[in-house]
């Protein structure tokens, strides 16, 4: 038996006083609902999205949201685009993953991109047509990213880039990437597109959640742009590109969370509601409620922190950098922790694809590795309580 991701009652959960929802989210809602929400397990198991998907969700002026609606995004602060990628998450991982690297990649042409460069990218990005990829990880080098191999040298016409890239979530389908590689003056940002000779693009398959999310590898050999790929100056990107965009892709991935927290609550609400053990329904066990209502707390507590996050990025107070290394942290480890007990909460049921939970459970480990771990959480957040003390 197959149940929904979601039931009627995750309305009553999702709020809290004083909540104003962005406008239009109870499309965006029922989207998830009939057309995200119920296939995600199938897209799960074939590791790829459809391409109807991507294009419905250009038509949403989902993919930047940022621009404005004759722009062919919806006009939406970040507030509301929280709540969205919350509602995405909500319903499947792999499709909040793909719109938050492409955000991150989207974001970066709209924020540092000369005039042309956004003449050329913006209008497809917005669409959907062309999906972007964010491509810093290496074999060798993730959370270090300084410790990047991937080289960009100038030629007589722009640059060559050498390296090789891994774990780049929408990789198998992306037309641009967004490439971090050192230069002589420091760490740089290029627009490339995706099938620029030299560049080879390999599916990795096989990953443990977010299996939809089309990841791949990207070795660059001889790959030759010119003087237009580069953003910004050379060796401006690590204080401006990277750490803006790995931000926003921090917000999105804790939003993301606090969506699998409530399909977690969602799916053990109706199957404790349902399932009989003994003279009664799980629903009735004290031991069961409290994992119930750890998981009611924990949502609304990272919705609140990612809220937060939300509106100190809306009124561009760097504070929100702070907000949101919070709320990925609280949102990621509420997630894996309240996919765990989801599991567990469904018993034997929880182990197989019939029912959402074993998805949520894989898809939610993702988001503790990602945009920043919970060790480099830890760390930062630490580290600023430090600071502040000796302010
Ligand atoms: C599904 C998925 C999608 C991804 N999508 C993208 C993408 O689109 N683009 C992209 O560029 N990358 C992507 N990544 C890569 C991701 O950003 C990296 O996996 C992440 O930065 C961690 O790097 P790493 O895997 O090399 O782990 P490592 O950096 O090797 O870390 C291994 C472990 O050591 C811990 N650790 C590291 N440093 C410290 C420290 N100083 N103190 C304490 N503990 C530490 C880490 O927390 C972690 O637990 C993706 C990864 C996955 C799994």
């Amino acid at each position: 038996m197959t149940v929904p991701a979601t039931d009627p009652g995750r309305s009553r959960h999702a709020q809290y006083p004083g909540r104003k929802e962005t406008a239009g989210l109870d499309k965006i809602r029922a989207f998830v609902d009939t057309e995200i929400a119920p296939f995600a397990d199938a897209w799960d198991q074939a590791e790829q999205l459809p391409s109807e998907l991507l294009t419905r969700i250009g038509e949403l002026g989902l993919w930047a949201p940022f621009l404005p609606p004759d722009d062919g995004g919806s006009g939406m602060d970040w507030t509301g685009i929280g709540q969205v990628h919350e509602e995405i998450g909500r319903g499947c991982s792999s499709v909040r993953s793909f719109l938050t690297v492409h955000t991150m990649v989207t974001w970066t042409v709209q924020r540092w991109g000369s005039a042309e460069q956004q003449a050329r990218w913006l209008p497809r990005l917005a669409t959907g047509e062309l999906i972007g990829a964010f491509c810093l990880t290496e074999p060798d080098s993730g959370s270090d990213a300084a410790a990047m191999g991937t080289v960009a040298q100038p030629a007589d016409s722009g640059w060559i880039l050498n390296g090789h890239k891994k774990w780049m979530t929408a990789g198998q389908v992306a037309g641009l990437l967004l490439v971090f590689a050192r230069t002589e003056a420091g760490m740089s940002a290029f627009l490339v597109p995706a099938d620029t000779p030299g560049v080879r693009i390999s599916p990795l398959n096989a990953v443990m959640g977010t299996r939809a999310s089309m990841l791949a590898e990207i070795v660059l050999r001889e790959v030759h742009v010119g003087p237009d790929a580069l953003i910004g100056p050379p060796g401006w990107a690590a204080g401006t590109v990277m750490t803006g965009a790995l931000d926003l892709g921090r917000y999105s991935v804790a939003c993301g969370c606090v969506g699998v927290v409530q399909a977690c609550l969602d799916a053990c609400v109706a199957y404790t509601s349902k399932r009989r053990v003994r003279d009664g329904r799980l629903s009735e066990l004290q031991l069961i409620r409290r994992k119930i209502s750890d998981m009611v707390v924990s949502s609304r507590a990272a919705r609140l922190l990612c809220a937060e996050a939300g509106r100190l990025k809306d009124t561009d107070d760097p504070a929100t950098i702070m907000a949101t290394w919070v709320a990925k942290y609280h949102a990621s480890t509420a997630a894996t922790a309240a996919a765990s007990d989801a599991v567990q909460i469904h018993g034997a049921n929880g182990f197989v694809s019939d029912y959402p939970v074993a998805r949520l459970y894989r898809d939610a480990k993702v988001a503790e590795i990602i945009e920043g771990s919970t060790e480099l959480q830890q760390i930062t957040i630490a580290d600023e309580a430090y600071r502040e003390v000796a302010r």
